[in-house]
């Protein structure tokens, strides 16, 4: 009996270590996020493992990308006081995706407009899974959020003095978003930025399609260039910003990593 226990603890404690190093290895070798940085306006606001972030809209409100990983939204509600605002001052979130670190805090923003891409309305409300090699494992409930904007392909949408544009972007997710905002390009998780600045894919274990997101990637770039929309700088939403415009987005398209 007591040899069971130590063969079925020994395994437990491999499958734990092998979790831990795959985790590790992919969120290895990503530029860190900055905590507080400010771009075109927008602050990014570091949660735990992912970030937010804030962007004033000129009439007394702020919407924000992504909610982040903590379900009190300690960080984004410390970034409101800092400006003398409480949550009912956050009039829309967007969200890049329906995974769990990224709609942590919606239900503290009472007022907010909770936007998604249509096709991730079910994920973002807990009524379907993901279909990562990792994500699939979590359990599928109901997550208590109700979208109540979805959005579209293509569409620009106004948040006070802001416009939003809206791009499919469908690989880490099936209805994986892109915002354009004031420059910003706002990528969720469907891209990173490596340590040396440059882009790279959405990471594959809990991507529900890494070839999709690539192909994603690169039909996005053509978009954005053919319709000369101007790109400050890329935000993931789990590493620094690519504050180089379109440049590391242009050479990944180029890239055979793309194919
Ligand atoms: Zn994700």
């Amino acid at each position: 009996m007591k040899r069971v226990v130590m063969i079925v603890g020994g395994v437990l404690l491999l499958l734990v270590i092998a979790a831990g190093a795959i985790v590790a290895t992919t969120f290895m070798g990503r530029r860190p996020v900055q905590d507080g940085a400010e771009i075109s306006g927008a602050r990014i606001v570091a949660d735990g493992i992912v970030s937010a972030a804030v962007i004033p809209l000129g009439d007394g409100h702020v919407a924000l990308v992504d909610a982040g990983n903590d379900s009190e939204a300690k960080a984004l509600l410390a970034d409101l006081s800092r400006r003398g605002m409480g949550p009912d001052a956050v009039s829309a979130i967007l969200l890049t995706h329906g995974h769990a670190d990224h709609i942590g805090g919606v239900a503290r923003f009472p007022n907010a407009q909770v936007m998604a891409l249509e096709a991730e309305v079910p994920l973002a409300e807990g009524r379907v899974g993901a279909r990562g090699p990792a994500t699939r494992l979590f359990p599928v409930s109901p997550t208590g959020i109700r979208v109540s904007r979805p959005l579209h392909d293509g569409e620009s949408i106004q948040l006070g003095n802001v416009t939003a544009q809206v791009f499919a972007l469908e690989g880490h997710t099936g209805g994986s978003a892109a915002y354009l905002i004031n420059g910003l390009l706002f990528v969720g998780d469907s891209a990173d930025t490596s340590s040396d600045g440059h882009l790279i894919p959405s990471a594959w274990i809990f991507s529900d399609s890494q070839a999709q997101n690539r192909a994603s990637l690169a039909r996005l770039d053509a978009r954005l260039r053919a319709a000369r929309l101007p790109v400050q700088a890329i935000v993931p939403a789990h590493s620094g910003a690519m504050t180089d415009g379109l440049t590391q987005l242009d050479a990944f398209a180029s890239s055979a990593a793309a194919r």
